[in-house]
């Protein structure tokens, strides 16, 4: 009988049942309780960040981050178009409009059109950015590390100094991603910008059901944990001095997470060996070839995107999507472009070309840190007999 290979679920073999049975033993179920402060402490250890707080979602962590940035309604912020659509909602939130710009080949935001635009298409007044085409204030940048790749942050995080752009770094995917040499050796993704935002829902490197943190300096994170508990100054009194958000982690779900950020390790690890077998058995397929990430880095491997030529591949991505699909395997498209989803379709764009090509020509393929290599010799003969068998 054929099991279905999923794309990537969770795997909770660690300590995940011992730590949430104690939460509910203890009755801490809610948003107060030991695991959620466990939780924030060894994820900013882990990190080398100075401060985390653990949110409902990493969608309230970057909504929080544009709050805190001090983003005001009617200005710009300049994100990806190749990215999951949720990186770009919380513009909207606080009243901006984004900016959409383009990729280059390791998938994420292309520094060399970003600095094209801000020094072409804007102009400098009082030190900040303008956009000649709207005369807004562009007040920040939000970088998306690409499926656990790393972003150039070398080169956004001077473009982003020389412009006076906050920059935003959404980690959601790259939880465990650093660099390991140049000017950020040994820094994680999430921990360069101004704002870093990780996310634990079902389907990344480690979850806690749903879930996220919001990454930076004390003091602008301590007004992150206010805002995320109702902006509650005082807890006998209840005074409140500013809207606040019902956004704060529970204790169930930073038990999940305790248990989990003990496995990522080993996670990345089974990963890595993973991806390098696809790798391996893959090259030997004319017009199929699994994408490799930035160099100097140590990623997290959490995706592995299959690229179709199409002049060699008899498929089409949709073609063999459905195949596989057939043949028990889960794979899915790279998203749609966000400039042209429906509530996005009339921002600015900025030279968009390799994301729409990027997103014609990848499939990710089943990924979960629990795939064995039975699973991974399946997808690739499954593969490798299109190409025998239909031309
Ligand atoms: C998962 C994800 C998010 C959102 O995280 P949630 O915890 O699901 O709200 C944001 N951006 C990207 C790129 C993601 O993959």
């Amino acid at each position: 009988m054929n099991k279905l290979i999923p794309l990537s679920v969770p795997n909770l073999k660690g300590n995940e049942l011992k730590y949430v049975s104690k939460a509910i033993e203890e009755e801490w179920v809610s948003t107060g309780g030991a695991f959620i402060n466990a939780f924030e402490n060894q994820m900013a250890s882990y990190l080398n960040v100075e401060k985390a707080v653990a949110c409902q979602s990493g969608t309230a962590a970057l909504h929080l981050a544009l709050i805190l940035s001090g983003v005001e309604s009617g200005e710009e912020i300049i994100v990806p178009t190749l990215t999951f659509i949720a990186s770009v909602n919380p513009v909207r939130y606080v009243g901006a409009e984004p900016i959409f710009m383009d990729c280059d080949n390791s998938l994420t935001m292309d520094p060399y059109k970003l600095e094209e635009f801000c020094n072409k298409k804007c102009h400098m007044v009082d030190g900040f950015l303008i956009n000649n085409k709207s005369c807004k204030k562009i007040k920040a940048l939000i970088v998306v590390h690409i499926f656990g790749n790393m972003a150039d942050m070398e080169s956004i995080v001077k473009i982003a100094k020389k412009y006076n752009l906050i920059v935003i770094e959404d980690a959601t995917e790259a939880l465990g991603t650093y660099y390991t040499e140049g000017e950020f050796a040994n820094r994680h993704a999430g921990t360069m910008g101004d704002f870093g935002a990780i996310s634990f829902n079902g389907n990344k490197i480690i979850t806690t059901g749903g879930g996220g943190m919001l990454l930076g300096n004390s003091k602008d994170l301590d007004r992150a944990r206010y805002l995320s508990t109702q902006a509650k100054k005082d807890n006998i009194y209840y005074i409140h001095d500013d809207v606040g958000y019902n956004y704060r982690m529970t204790n169930l779900q930073a038990a999940l997470g305790v248990a989990q950020l003990e496995q990522l390790e080993k996670f990345i690890n089974k990963k890595k060996e993973n991806y390098e077998l696809y790798k391996l058995l893959i090259s030997d397929i004319p017009g199929l070839e699994i994408l490799e990430f930035r160099r100097g880095i140590r990623p997290n491997y959490w995706f592995y995107s299959l690229r179709i030529n199409k002049e060699i591949f008899p498929m089409d991505k949709d073609e063999l999507l459905q195949f596989m699909n057939i043949n028990g395997i889960q794979t899915r498209p790279i998203w749609g472009l966000i400039n042209e989803q429906k509530p996005y379709e009339h921002n600015q764009t900025y030279k968009i070309e390799k994301s729409r090509k990027f997103s014609e020509e990848i499939l990710n393929i089943p990924c979960s840190s629990n795939l064995i290599k039975e699973d991974i010799f399946k997808v690739v003969s499954v593969l490798s007999s299109i190409t025998k068998e239909n031309r």
